[in-house]
């Protein structure tokens, strides 16, 4: 019943799926109830704990349906299997892809995106953004489309209070231009040519280091930015078009959107930020399946930075629901899978 490799990968316009990650260390010595159940390969089931009038507890049961349900057992080589590995030939086919990881912080974002590293580059857990990369090397050099004669090329920058920040050039400060045509540009971003998966690790480590330097727990600015991973496709012969470009997205987390009645002015703020976003990427993403529907790309950065993801008539997007299943998290969990029920509903 659960999802096994085996199973069909299904052709989506928009993919919408949910990823439910195990109870951490914390949670199980604080013996957290875990209160999601995933009864099969599309479905997920939140035991809601609720209380009667007569104060008498019981669990109130709320199905969701998605393309992909990815249970705690399932390994970041299984989601991206099905999330954005069907998506890579949309680039060669000169189309652009876009790849969301969205949920509250803790909820594994970043485990499943950028992956976890030990140390060394050599010894880590890839995430999607290393898997991405390979695939593109492989089918650069096969005989399909080695005659395109491709050159690889990555960037990295974080948007944190809709501000762009390059996360592999010391989160230098960057401006965002647009011109008459509403081509936009991140002026003076670093892309950086790269040829091995082995070079696309090193610049991973080396954003997520820069996204996360300087910060204290208590006040971690990674969870309120978004980062934007992204793989650009260019003709050896004509480096100024783009040919193809995938988008890989791990987004702030969610919960932060709700920071709008904080007493600090700044985390209100950036909380506003947050939501606004989250919400214009949410009208973006519903509109790749009707064209002519009008798109709020100026709202935020995140979607302005995006939009020629979204207008090209070959675009391709996936989103990744990440859950924590602890009992504590019940109600953001909830809010995150309202969310994603929304960006594919009709
Ligand atoms: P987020 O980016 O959403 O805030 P993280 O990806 O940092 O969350 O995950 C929080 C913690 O949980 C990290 O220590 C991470 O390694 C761990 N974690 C997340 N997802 C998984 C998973 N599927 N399996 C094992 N550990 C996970
Ligand atoms: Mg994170």
């Amino acid at each position: 019943k659960p999802l096994t490799e085996n199973d069909a990968i299904e052709d989506h316009l928009i993919t919408v799926c949910v990823r439910k990650r195990p109870l951490n260390k914390r949670e199980i010595t604080k013996k957290e109830v875990d209160v999601i159940t995933i009864p099969s390969k599309n479905q997920l089931i939140v035991h809601e704990p609720k209380n009667k009038v007569d104060l008498t507890k019981y669990l109130e049961n709320q199905l969701f349906r998605f393309d992909y349900a990815f249970d705690a057992t399932c390994s970041n080589e299984m989601v991206y299997r099905y999330t954005a590995q069907p998506l890579i030939k949309t680039i060669f086919e000169g189309g652009f892809a876009t790849c969301f990881a969205y949920g509250q912080t803790g909820s594994g974002k970043t485990h499943t995106m950028g992956g976890d590293f030990n140390g060394k580059s050599q010894d880590c857990h890839k995430g999607i953004y290393a898997m991405a990369a390979a695939d593109v090397f492989k089918l650069a050099n096969s005989s399909k489309y080695h005659h395109l004669n491709l050159v690889v090329s990555s960037s990295f920058f974080e948007i944190y209070s809709g501000k762009v920040f390059d996360l592999l050039n010391n989160k230098a400060k960057l401006r965002i231009l647009e011109d008459g045509k509403q081509q936009v540009q991140v002026v003076g971003l670093t892309e950086k040519v790269v040829c091995s998966t082995d070079e696309v690790l090193k610049l991973i480590q080396k954003g997520n280091q820069a996204r996360t330097s300087g910060q204290t727990f208590a006040n971690s600015n990674s969870s309120r930015s978004h980062a934007v991973f992204q793989i650009y496709l260019r003709a050896n012969n004509n480096m100024q078009k783009v040919h193809g470009k995938f988008s890989l997205i791990d987004l702030a987390g969610n919960e932060r959107g709700a920071d709008t009645s904080s007493a600090n002015r700044q985390t209100r703020m950036e909380g506003a930020e947050i939501n606004k976003s989250l919400l214009a990427l949410k009208e973006c993403i519903r509109a790749l399946g009707r064209k002519g529907a009008h798109l709020p790309f100026r709202v935020s950065k995140l979607t302005q930075v995006l939009r020629d993801s979204f207008v090209g008539s070959n675009s391709r997007t996936c989103m990744i629901a990440m859950v924590s299943p602890g009992v504590n998290s019940c109600e953001h969990t909830l809010n995150t899978l309202r969310y994603a029920d929304r960006v594919k509903e009709l």
